[in-house]
């Protein structure tokens, strides 16, 4: 007999938490290590919100409330999202949830059987694909090209797109790679949605990053798509909008009521509900009219070091790296520093089983880390099937602008350090 069920061989993880020890271990020896792993902006959450938290605690509104969300708060995120997205929500659209990530895994138990197909972008956020097995579904990787800027064509989503479909997700802007469909874009994916998929087949719009989006550009949802407004489910929370991860609110607005309070179900079973005084404060994010200046004041912050760090990252012999249309990360093409490094030499002289625990991205990551004290994230980190020869890193950019221009400078070293590559992979420590 086996302590663990079958299934937890099946479900993955998100690497952005795992690498926490390493950098604590680094940190321990006495050598501070520059942050770029992070997927939160460094900003702290806004005043009114802040305030609204304690007022509400204060007034003892901490007790059970209702497992949908509370209603002041859902009223809220209806009215935003119908303003937003030129939609006709009610508040029983909309279900609420610790952080956004919580609708991802209850979307794919909701409306998956095992041997169901679920389309996810890959690169794309690691929680898309490590569900997907712990559920019996199928794994259906959407790769997402550098050269069409980490967007992809209709065409390639109607070559993934069977009778066994049943959700397909999306994420615009995208973590990891800052990538933004246009509206021409997303009106092309509707129609072939639409013109592929039974109605029951459902989207899975991952719009947390909605209001960090860069060039004058504004956000459109697939589910301002006239017919596609009941086939999506709109996902969106207060972590990215108003760097408040810690206050773990996310909701999510559903094409019926009905699916809103499968949702529900899914909460009574997990949770029962979520803290009434962070969502009174999220109520108080999304009305408060100062909220809209503070979030723009934060996207200009982050298009400011894209534009400076994009320019010093390219300059890298070896890295090439395109122009993130939102959120905050980078994500550099690697390759050509690999190679100059050694490091596909060292990867190829490994036995299968270290071959198989790490990538090319990965060694360079972890020597970065280890030897050259600067955080970043590995390609594999987000979605491994089919990634295993891409060389990409993802750089978080939500730390002050001389602090990442130093975390480049450290990055540019180590793709040079050559004879500390050969000594650290001839070590053996560390690396995966
Ligand atoms: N979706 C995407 C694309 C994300 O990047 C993140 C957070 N990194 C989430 C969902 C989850 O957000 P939360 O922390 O609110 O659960």
């Amino acid at each position: 007999m086996s302590l663990y069920a079958d299934r937890t061989h099946l479900i993955g993880t998100e690497n952005a938490f795992k690498i926490g020890p390493h950098i604590v271990r680094v940190e321990s020896q006495g050598s501070p290590v520059i942050k770029m792993n992070l997927g939160e902006p460094d900003a702290s959450a806004p005043r009114w919100v802040k305030d609204e938290v304690i007022r509400q605690i204060e007034q003892d509104n901490s007790h059970y409330c209702d497992p949908k969300g509370i209603l002041p708060f859902r009223t809220a995120v209806a009215y935003q999202i119908n303003q937003t997205r030129g939609l006709n929500v009610t508040p029983e659209h909309v279900c609420v949830f610790p952080g956004g990530k919580p609708s991802i895994g209850f979307s794919q138990q909701i409306y998956c059987n095992p041997g169901d197909e679920i389309i996810y972008p890959s690169p794309g956020f690691p929680i898309y694909e490590s569900f997907i097995g712990y559920i019996g579904a199928v794994p259906v990787p959407l790769h997402l090209h550098e050269e069409q800027n980490f967007t992809f064509t209709p065409e390639q989503l109607e070559e993934l797109i069977t009778p066994r479909t049943k959700l397909i997700i999306l994420n615009f802007p995208s973590n990891p790679t800052g990538g933004v469909a246009s509206k021409d874009q997303l009106y092309a994916i509707a129609e072939i949605i639409m013109a592929n998929c039974s109605p029951e087949v459902r989207v899975y719009s991952d719009e947390i990053y909605e209001n960090i989006v860069f060039d004058g550009q504004k956000h459109f949802s697939i589910a301002s798509v006239p017919g596609m407004e009941t086939r999506t489910i709109i996902s969106s929370g207060m972590s990215k909008s108003f760097a408040w991860t810690g206050g773990r609110i996310g909701y999510a607005v559903m094409p019926t009521i009905a699916e809103a309070d499968m949702f529900k179900t899914m909460n009574i079973n997990y949770f029962s509900c979520v803290p009434p005084y962070n969502q009174e404060g999220s109520r108080e994010a999304l009305e408060n009219p100062q909220s809209g200046p503070w979030m723009a004041a934060m996207a200009k912050t982050f298009e400011k070091r894209r534009d400076v760090i994009l320019e010093v990252l390219n300059r890298i012999d070896g890295v090439t790296c395109q122009k993130p249309g939102g959120a905050f990360y980078l994500f550099p093409n690697i390759g050509g520093l690999c190679k100059r490094l050694g490091v596909f030499e060292a990867y190829r002289r490994f036995p299968e089983t270290l071959q198989e625990a790490t990538s090319p991205a990965t060694l360079f990551q972890m020597f970065a880390l280890y030897e050259h004290k600067v955080a970043v994230m590995d390609r594999r980190s987000f979605g491994a099937i089919g990634a295993e020869n891409l060389h990409f890193l993802r750089l978080s950019i939500a730390t002050d602008l001389e602090t990442l221009k130093e975390g480049v400078r450290r990055i540019a070293a180590a793709g040079e350090d050559i004879e500390g590559f050969r000594k650290y992979v001839d070590k053996g420590d560390n690396l995966y």
